[in-house]
């Protein structure tokens, strides 16, 4: 059974989100303060943190900045304001979604239905996969520990850079547009758009490339998108 921790100090929204989620069959605990939620989610095993931004004592810019720092599950932020939405979009702390309250519990749990099966997807079922490892070139990605390696030497990737990554190296001298990779590593139901991917494919070139102008590995196909070349 999934398990999912929700950090929220607001007890309505948490016991609504609770039962939602406990009758689609998660395993759901509850953190309702800021400290408490950060301890937990570094020290106990979840599939998924849902994840308010203004709480008591450590606040949820803080708790997805050190989550991050040790693991790589989806965490959705969520916040009762757009204005707080925008700025954590813009600190690129490695939230994987954004809602903003009042939403639609439905839609939550659809949306963690869709990170938990994408992550799956991604990191590959565990110890069921001899291969576990991407190699492109001077490029070694391992997807069970989600680490990369550019030239033998390990280069720190956020969550959705390593997803995109991956997604190119899984699929070389392939072209896909912006759109595609947007849907792909985004999902349909995500904010934003597809000027997200020209952000990250830059992020990727200045991590992956010796010399981002002149991409050896990530080429732009002028009007239809992005390869990742053997
Ligand atoms: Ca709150």
């Amino acid at each position: 059974m999934k398990r999912i921790l929700i950090i929220e100090d607001e007890q309505v929204i948490v016991e609504v989100e609770k039962d939602y989620l406990e009758a689609s069959g998660f395993e759901v605990e509850v953190a309702t303060s800021g400290d408490v939620g950060l301890k937990k989610a570094v020290e106990e095993p979840y599939d998924l943190i849902i994840l308010d931004l203004m709480l008591p004592n450590t606040d949820g810019y803080e708790i997805c900045k050190q989550v991050r720092e040790v693991k790589n599950i989806p965490i959705l932020m969520v916040s009762a304001k757009k204005e707080e939405i925008d700025k954590i979009r813009g600190l690129g702390l490695g939230a994987d979604d954004y809602m903003t309250k009042p939403f639609s519990v439905g839609e939550l749990v659809a949306r963690v239905k869709a990170h938990l099966a994408r992550y799956e997807r991604l990191t590959g079922d565990q110890g069921a996969k001899p291969k576990d490892e991407v190699r492109i070139r001077g490029i070694r990605i391992d997807k069970l520990s989600r680490k990369v390696y550019v030239n033998e030497t390990e280069v720190s990737f956020t969550s959705k850079e390593f997803d995109l990554l991956l997604f190119l190296a899984l699929h070389p001298n392939r072209v896909f547009s912006k759109d595609e990779l947007f849907e792909k590593i985004w999902g349909m139901d995500s904010m934003g758009d597809n000027a997200t991917v020209t952000v990250f494919i830059s992020k990727l070139r200045e991590k992956i490339e010796s010399d981002p102008s002149k991409p050896q590995y990530i080429e732009t196909i002028w009007g239809v998108g992005y390869r990742l070349n053997l």
